[in-house]
């Protein structure tokens, strides 16, 4: 059945269809979530199937009180505490034991249950109106470059959904930090960094090692971030050197190339280049809609490796993902 989708800045409409069972696509300051009440197993399955979402993948559940917070835990120790008060509300999910009342389908059968206040008045003021925890990842179709627009959103869900709560562009654009407080380990690295977490907890691990065999947070295993163009990504000692090549080799091959430099400050290049200039908030909060919003033009993604360090980690994070094994060495 195809739903008319209307893309709204009106909460209270949101909310009620929230209530009426139905899912939502809301903006938030990390990418557009597609909501339901965490309470309701028929309208959380609805997220699974618009999305095409394998149903080992756990959901996040997003509060908007510390107070409701602790409602979908069984336990609340001072880790949390001092987690939640540093980092909500913002790009921070923390993975707790889970409680009973919260269905299994939203934790995949897991006993644990990742939770997230978002960091942008409107999805908190959304969250407070629909009267219970949302249960939301994000809005796009599994494997796909996350939204950072409704428009984005508007574009893979129509007919789907019949709202999407209009919140602007996300301004931090990469998907939360996951960290599992009980395993004192990073799942998915964001922009809250795992110096941000020590900070607070001491030290920790980070999980996303290439090494790790079964990951602890299901939707890591999964392809993710690619759009329908190639994307390919330079390491190595002489990344600039190697774009050139490979840029001039895709021209004659007729090929649309853009290059994505985010530090470098390459020059001379055969195709157009889109920079930077080191700035990685900058580049977080614009990287999904360039994936996106490329697939209009591009042919061929050229990006140069940055070092895995601080917000770093996420960026080369999402984009190997997003090159899906198409990795040069220079
Ligand atoms: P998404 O919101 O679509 O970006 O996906 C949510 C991410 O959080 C996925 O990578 C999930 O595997 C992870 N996640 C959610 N709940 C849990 C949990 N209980 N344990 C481990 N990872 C989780
Ligand atoms: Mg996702």
């Amino acid at each position: 059945m195809s739903l008319k989708t209307e893309i709204t800045k009106d909460i209270h409409k949101c909310a009620r269809a929230i209530k009426a069972g139905e899912i939502v696509a809301f903006g938030t300051e990390t990418v557009y979530g597609l909501g339901a009440d965490c309470f309701n197993e028929a309208a959380v399955k609805k997220i699974f199937e618009a999305k095409g979402r394998p149903s080992d993948n756990p959901l996040i559940v997003h509060i908007c009180s510390i107070e409701q917070a602790k409602s979908v835990a069984s336990c609340w120790n001072e880790d949390m505490d001092m987690l939640a008060k540093a980092f909500w509300p913002g790009p921070f999910t923390i993975i707790v034991p889970k409680a009973q009342n919260v269905p299994k389908i939203v934790s995949a059968g897991l006993d644990t249950v990742g939770i997230r206040m978002p960091g942008n008045y409107g999805a908190v003021e959304f969250i407070r109106t629909c009267g219970a925890p949302v249960a939301a990842p994000s809005a796009n179709t599994s494997g796909r470059p996350s939204p950072t627009k409704a428009e984005h959103v508007f574009k893979d869900m129509k007919g789907k959904i019949p709202y999407i709560l209009d919140n602007g562009q996300s301004e931090k654009g990469l998907e939360s930090t996951v960290y599992d407080v009980m395993g004192k380990r990073i799942l998915r690295p964001g922009v809250i960094t795992k110096e941000d977490i020590e900070d607070i907890v001491g030290n920790i691990d980070v999980s996303s090692r290439k090494e790790d065999s079964a990951p602890k947070s299901p939707g890591t295993k999964y392809a993710h971030y690619c759009p329908s163009y190639e994307v390919v990504l330079i390491k190595g000692k002489d990344i600039e050197k190697k774009i050139y090549e490979i840029c001039n080799f895709a021209i004659k091959a007729n090929k649309k190339c853009v290059i994505l430099d985010i530090k470098d400050g390459f020059k001379n290049m055969p195709a157009e280049i889109i920079s930077f200039d080191g700035n990685l908030e900058q580049c977080a909060a614009n990287l999904y809609k360039i994936l996106l919003e490329g697939e209009s033009n591009i042919d061929l993604l050229i990006v140069g490796a940055i070092p895995e360090e601080g917000i770093g980690a996420a960026i080369m994070n999402r984009l190997e993902k997003a090159a899906a094994g198409n990795i040069i060495y220079s």
